[in-house]
């Protein structure tokens, strides 16, 4: 049995935080692969490594002194090591690092050391081998990973090994460091889980699993047990964030189980995400498993009689949208009329322009914007087998005075999302939870 195991930010922020991670993995001999990020923050007003080194790098890049973040991020790190009473010199390494500063360094290059010191001083704390990102996470030129070369090579340096893998960078073919996005340590533990072929991706965090709504809008909502890949790409997809978005692909191909875990909390089960459950190991009844939303969008209605037998409308009108850079999120659409959702933000630089060639080409009857509306999705793969779940949602919301402005479901039947006015959107969120989950 293999488990790999990543430790976010604020598993790494101190020594305390290290003490917890090694009572984890000491805990349980199958846990061998452990990727780590940069350290987080201590408390609420402390800067993360990763913001300081990012500040680093502008700092130098307009010719200012990085003196004192320079000595900040380096304290920290002197200080964990000689908290642990590790012995890694790490000195040596700030002093080539702070030469390569000076220098000239890419900013992924300086960014992507964060991971490095934190996976040095993790490695020998642990007394596990180092085995630098840099050495096997290959990015191919157009900036996807080349997951073959990267998962041979891995596999091969690992063996049976226990080692410590930094998270959130690679290599470009001509050897310089990448980056991912940021909070991209979630993608190299999944990368390194689906390399090695583990039997489950440890993700631990400082939340007890995927919450079932935004724990700023209802108070201490519950953790989801179980969800499914599926489920968890479309709150990911419209707002609930604690896994990079990238990160379920590579475990989800090779059918690798991904658990959500709390350093503080390591007792809690936290949340289990699968391809699928059995129907028996459901523990409720509830066919809502998340709710997750986003505020400002735009909703564009166009209408023309005879519309839905004009072949290939649709396709024009999206293509038009397309040219202008703007992403159609939902498109609920009637018999004679297209709407489309899309983020206010993006659409605000180009919507005459746009809606002007769209009127031009095909002459609607009318069109009409209705701005400053919040999406808001239900999800839940029990909602496939539910008769009246829509009917239900839209009664609650009704009885509570919230006017819907547009309702889409997917194909699937797994979510049904809302649009409402930005100033209903926390209590539409509300009345979900308190009416489906309490
Ligand atoms: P890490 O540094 O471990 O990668 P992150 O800060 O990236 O952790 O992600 C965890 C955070 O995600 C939580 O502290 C929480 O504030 C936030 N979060 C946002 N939405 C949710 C949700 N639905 N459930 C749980 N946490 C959430
Ligand atoms: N340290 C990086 C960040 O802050 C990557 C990560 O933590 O996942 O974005
Ligand atoms: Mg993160």
């Amino acid at each position: 049995m293999l488990k790999v195991l990543k430790f976010g930010g604020s598993s790494m922020a101190d020594e305390t935080q290290y003490a917890k991670v090694k009572a984890i993995v000491d805990a349980d001999p199958d846990r061998k692969v452990v990727v780590v990020s940069a350290a987080g923050k201590r408390f609420k007003d402390d800067h993360k490594i990763t913001d300081l080194l990012y500040l680093c790098h502008a700092h130098k890049k307009y010719g200012v002194s990085c003196d004192e973040i320079w000595k900040m991020i380096c304290d920290r790190y002197i200080s964990v090591r000689d908290a642990l009473g590790l012995s890694t010199d790490i000195e040596s390494e700030f002093a080539v690092l702070r030469e390569k500063i000076d220098s000239g360094i890419s900013e992924d290059e300086l960014v992507s050391r964060g991971e490095y010191f934190s996976a040095r001083l993790m490695a020998d704390y642990l007394g596990f081998e180092f085995v630098d990102a840099a050495v096997w996470l290959k990015f191919n030129l157009d900036g996807s990973v080349n997951e073959d070369e990267s998962y041979q090579t891995l596999k091969k340096i690992v063996g049976g090994h226990k080692v410590v893998i930094p998270g959130f960078y690679g290599v470009m073919p001509d050897g310089a460091i990448k980056t991912f996005t940021r909070g991209g340590s979630d993608i190299t533990g999944a990368l390194a889980a689906a390399a090695l072929d583990a039997d489950v991706y440890e993700n631990w965090t400082d939340v007890s699993g995927f919450l079932m709504a935004d724990p700023r809008i209802v108070d201490n909502p519950e953790t989801i047990k179980q969800i499914t890949y599926s489920e968890l790409r479309e709150l990911s997809y419209i707002g609930a964030q604690v896994l990079h978005e990238q990160t379920i692909f590579p475990v989800r191909e090779k059918k690798i189980a991904l658990n959500i875990r709390n350093t503080n909390q390591p007792d809690h089960p936290g949340t289990m995400i699968r391809e699928s459950f059995a129907e028996q190991e459901a523990e409720d009844n509830r066919f809502i498993t998340g709710i997750a939303g986003k505020k400002n969008f735009s909703i564009i209605n166009i209408s023309k009689s005879g519309m839905s037998s004009e072949l290939g409308i649709v396709r024009k009108i999206i293509k038009i949208v397309e040219k202008y850079g703007v992403n159609v999120e939902y498109m609920p659409n009637g018999i004679d009329t297209v709407s489309m959702v899309v983020d206010s933000v993006k659409a605000s630089k180009c919507l005459y322009q746009m809606l002007g060639e769209i009127q031009e080409e095909f002459n609607p009857e009318k069109i009409h914007v209705t701005e400053n509306i919040g999406i808001v999705a239900a999800v839940g793969r029990k909602m496939a087998s539910k008769a009246g779940v829509s009917g239900k949602i839209f009664a609650r919301l009704g009885e509570h005075g919230i006017n819907i402005r547009m309702i889409t479901q997917g194909p699937d039947e797994m979510n049904i999302i809302v649009g409402v006015d930005n100033k209903d959107y926390d209590n539409t969120i509300r009345v979900l939870y308190d009416s489906f989950v309490k």
